[in-house]
């Protein structure tokens, strides 16, 4: 071989390393004939998913689809596209964000033809936290997402509200708790096929983040989702859920919310409280090492607010 030609094979090498990985396909499961369940990788963001990890929900309407939910950067969100539109020949009219959090929304982009729907406060902490999103997924991938940029909703629905629509012939309700995972999450309750799309206020087989939560708040939805008579839950992050798994999501913040409040009440710190509680349960669960110490910490601050 002459030198040339291993030069050539060098700089290919470099050339297929440097490129990005391939974002894993989506996982789809069909609910029924108008909702499909488009479900991301669970790990956390890495070179490897290139920051693919939420789930998202294909409702298929008359004369046009809705995408719920649409991937951490512009790229996800294209390739989302890609997927509805092997499902569907129907263009996308509407997106709807769960909650204001980058991997939620950021594949917005990909569906410019769309008006955009979420609650009032997802819009507001949207702009608010949109650089910093960015840079999360920047720095967990390794890599700069130059058209990555928040879209925010066009029509938004107010805190504390249910709000009863039709869109493209679908009935749904738009549900804005108080607060939960974040202050500004909407759930959409489909009542004719009994699904609930719970955003992050469910996840199934992963520990729920409470960075941004008021856990307390959230302990009362779960009380309230789990009297929905649904059919099939799609969680924010991992697979379908039963509304007994909605349940079983409710016992375990609840004991945890309330052994938190005991050893408050107690006077014990939260490393005490930490020591104290049965988290057998909870250990089972994906990314419980690098979130539950933070969880536990946040929930502390909640009820020593609480307590003034
Ligand atoms: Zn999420």
């Amino acid at each position: 071989m002459k030198p040339h030609w291993l030069c050539l094979l060098f700089g290919l090498t470099l050339a297929v390393a440097a490129r990005a990985a391939e974002i894993p396909a989506v996982q789809v499961v069909k609910v029924n004939d108008r909702v499909h369940a488009l479900l991301g990788p669970m790990e956390l963001p890495n070179p490897g998913n290139q920051g693919y990890m939420v789930n998202s929900t294909l409702i298929i309407g008359e004369k046009g689809a809705i995408v719920v939910d649409t991937g951490f950067t512009d790229e996800i969100g294209a390739h989302l596209a890609r997927t509805v539109a092997r499902l569907t020949d129907k263009p996308v009219t509407h997106v709807i964000n769960t909650h204001h959090h980058g991997d939620h929304t950021f594949g917005n982009s990909a569906f410019p033809g769309a008006k955009v729907i979420s609650s009032e406060m997802c819009r507001q902490l949207l702009r608010e936290h949109e650089a910093e999103w960015l840079a999360t997924v920047e720095g967990l991938v390794g890599r700069k997402f130059p058209n990555t940029r928040a879209v925010p909703a066009s029509e938004v629905y107010p805190r504390d509200s249910r709000t009863e629509i039709v869109i493209e012939g679908v009935r749904m309700v738009l549900w804005v708790p108080e607060g939960a995972h974040t202050m500004g999450d909407l759930m959409i309750w489909l009542p004719d096929v009994r699904v609930l799309l719970g955003g992050d206020i469910l996840v199934n087989e992963i520990t729920p983040n409470f960075r941004d939560a008021n856990v307390k708040l959230w302990v009362d939805v779960l009380a309230q989702v789990k009297e929905l008579p649904a059919q099939t839950i799609i969680p924010g992050h991992g697979p379908l859920m039963t509304r007994a798994d909605a349940a079983a999501l409710h016992g375990r913040m609840a004991s945890l919310y309330a052994g938190i409040q005991a050893g408050y009440a107690a006077g014990l710190t939260d490393s005490e409280i930490r020591k104290k509680l049965d988290l057998t349960e909870w250990k089972t669960l994906r990314h419980f090492d690098q979130v539950m110490g933070n969880n536990i910490n946040r929930a502390y601050l909640e009820v020593e607010a609480a307590a003034f």
